[in-house]
């Protein structure tokens, strides 16, 4: 391979794409951005607002006007919604339970991959999401779909819970799993589906390092 490619990677929740990408940015050197942290961050300054989740039009007023701003730390990113730091607030459980309805709004992800694909622009990049081989840039030269069955999802997610210090419930983490997929697939606008050049990676009983592995083999024959 000359240069570095562009790597979009898609998957459902806690299919293992953060870590993977992030390992795979830094073996290649290239950027890193997890697409879910922007729905994430709209869904925080809807709740912060009072705006109900189920108002599209609002949602999608404030996917506009809102700056969602990415600092690049060595070691950790932090990501600004108006100049506030809400790094360490996107992961509560009230912004679980209502990124999907947010992300379904078609005004809220027009704002938002516009964004994306301008980051994307600037450089060599590895992006994780639902969208980004399908919708995102559909011209990536690698394209990755992870996928890992619930149970082994759920106990991920359940388990770097317990690593944060937040206490969870694993028959409850499961269920919001799977209620989150059922939106993520079956909305309208940009489902999570696996892009037709995909290289689909079961990793139920893959390391991060084996998934990896998998992943630089494609990139070097390309
Ligand atoms: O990846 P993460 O679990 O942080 O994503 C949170 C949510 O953001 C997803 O469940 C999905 O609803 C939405 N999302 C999306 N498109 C993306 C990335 C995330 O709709 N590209």
């Amino acid at each position: 391979m000359s240069g570095k490619p562009t790597i979009a990677i898609d998957g459902p929740a806690a299919s293992g794409k953060t870590v993977v990408g992030k390992e795979l940015a830094s073996r290649l050197k290239s950027r890193f951005l997890d697409t879910g942290n922007m729905y994430r961050a709209v869904t925080w300054a809807a709740l912060d607002r009072n705006i109900g989740l189920k108002d599209e039009y609002a949602l999608q007023e404030l996917a506009e006007t809102i700056e969602i701003r990415l600092v690049v730390n060595s070691g950790s990113d932090r990501l600004l919604v108006d100049s506030r730091d809400v790094t360490d607030l996107l992961r509560r459980l009230e912004i679980d339970r209502g990124v999907s309805d947010v992300s379904a709004v078609s005004g809220v992800r027009r704002a938002m991959v516009p964004q994306q694909r301008a980051v994307a622009d600037q450089g060599p990049i590895v992006m994780v999401g639902r969208d980004i081989g399908t919708v995102v840039l559909p011209d990536a030269k690698v394209k990755v779909f992870l996928m890992a069955s619930s149970q082994v999802r759920a106990q991920r997610r359940h388990r770097e819970n317990l690593e944060k210090g937040i206490t969870t419930d694993l028959r409850q983490v499961s269920i919001d799993l799977k209620l989150r997929d059922t939106q993520d697939t079956e909305r309208a606008d940009s489902p999570l589906r696996p892009a037709d050049d995909a290289l689909e990676i079961d990793t139920d009983s893959l390391s991060v390092e084996e998934v990896v592995a998998l992943i630089m083999e494609r990139v070097e024959r390309i």
